[in-house]
């Protein structure tokens, strides 16, 4: 089949390599060039775990997980830092008791850690009194830049066609496809005036403060929604960021500003809970939220030949290749 795929992120550059492995006939398009960073694919490092409020994504995290070994594995470069993860908050807080039972339901290995042996463990995460944490051992990060990289050049490997600097102003434009995969992110809306979902597109900033974490995991703050990261030994520093949609934001202004204020709350959240990080702000970058209301992923068929898919609402990476295969399965059988 002839396939062409709008937009190569995280999920488009993962159909492309599906299909073109499948030995289809594939095209992809992208409004910029691969792997840049106007999108929400870009950076260091996007937090991959099985620790989730919802068992549903608990579940599914079973099939990506495998997906993620053999894309490392055929791409021959570390792609994925398994340095496991810590989702923490008060004892009583109602989303830490359902990623228990996620965990359990689901029978994911992971254990209750108390705040003396976080800091016993993880001397620089200072967990308050009333706090208890989930360790889970499989959690980690992704290279989210590389990622795409590797994905996208494995599938011109494989025979795709890849045209950069190619916008798809109307999806007529591709009536010479058998199957047309749209994941466009936060431009989603764009190419289906006629079926607008209800996608709020939001500013999200990442920022790196001054210290160094090595042999830590990832983490997560229940309470608070501020997650981070180990040191990724790309760029100096430790990230931090928070998961709240921050202000709504025009994809096509020509760059992703940057605020000092919110550099500042991370160097605040910083003082109580990581005191040894700071005070020098040494990255930031700004990034794309894709949020739908309930913050699940888009995956329907708006028109016939047509798939439009979305792995968005900031949680999707780490499922952005179970999704490209799924599109690719659904544009092909
Ligand atoms: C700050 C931040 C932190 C995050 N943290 C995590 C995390 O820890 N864990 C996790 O799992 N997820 C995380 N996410 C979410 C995750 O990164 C995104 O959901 C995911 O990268 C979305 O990928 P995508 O392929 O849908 O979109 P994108 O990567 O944006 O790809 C869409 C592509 O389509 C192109 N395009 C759009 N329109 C057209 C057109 N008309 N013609 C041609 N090309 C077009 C765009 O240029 C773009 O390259 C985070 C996101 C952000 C912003």
């Amino acid at each position: 089949m002839r396939v062409a795929v709008v937009g190569i992120g995280a999920v488009g550059s993962a159909a492309c390599r599906f299909l073109a492995e499948a030995g289809h006939t594939v095209v992809g398009f992208e409004r910029f060039t691969i792997g840049h960073g106007l999108g929400s694919s870009h950076g260091e490092s996007r937090i991959i775990r099985y620790a989730y409020p919802e068992a549903h994504y608990t579940k599914l995290m079973g099939q990506a997980y495998p997906l993620w070994d053999a894309l490392e594995q055929a791409a021959g470069e570390e792609l994925f830092v398994r340095c496991g993860g810590l989702t923490f908050g008060p004892k009583e807080h109602p989303e830490l008791a359902s990623t228990r039972r996620a965990l359990e339901v689901n029978r994911v290995p992971h254990q209750l850690l108390r705040p003396e042996e976080i800091s016993e463990r993880f001397p620089a995460i200072q967990l308050f009194a009333d706090e208890i944490a989930i360790w889970q051992s499989d959690a980690g990060f992704l290279r989210a830049g590389a990622i795409v990289r590797a994905q996208a050049r494995l599938a011109e490997k494989s025979g795709a066609e890849m045209r950069e600097n190619t916008v798809i102003e109307s999806l007529t434009e591709l009536s010479g496809f058998d199957h047309v995969i749209v994941c466009a992110g936060a431009w989603a809306n764009t190419l289906f005036p006629e079926s607008p979902l209800p996608l709020t597109v939001t500013r999200q900033q990442v920022t790196y403060l001054s210290g160094e974490l090595v042999g830590y995991p990832v983490w997560i703050d229940m309470a608070t929604y501020w997650y981070g990261f180990p040191s990724d030994g790309r760029i100096p520093g430790v990230k931090l960021a928070r998961h709240v949609p921050a202000e709504v934001f025009a994809p096509d202004h020509p760059d992703r500003p940057t605020l000092e204020s919110d550099d500042d709350a991370a160097l605040a959240y910083a003082v109580t809970r990581l005191p040894s990080l700071g005070p020098e702000i040494m990255h930031h970058a700004s990034c794309l939220y894709t949020n739908t209301p309930d913050e699940s992923f888009v995956f329907d068929h708006p028109r016939p030949k047509i798939t439009r898919i979305s792995a968005c609402s900031g949680h999707g990476f780490k499922f952005s290749i179970l999704m490209g295969k799924l599109a690719a399965e659904a544009a092909t059988k």
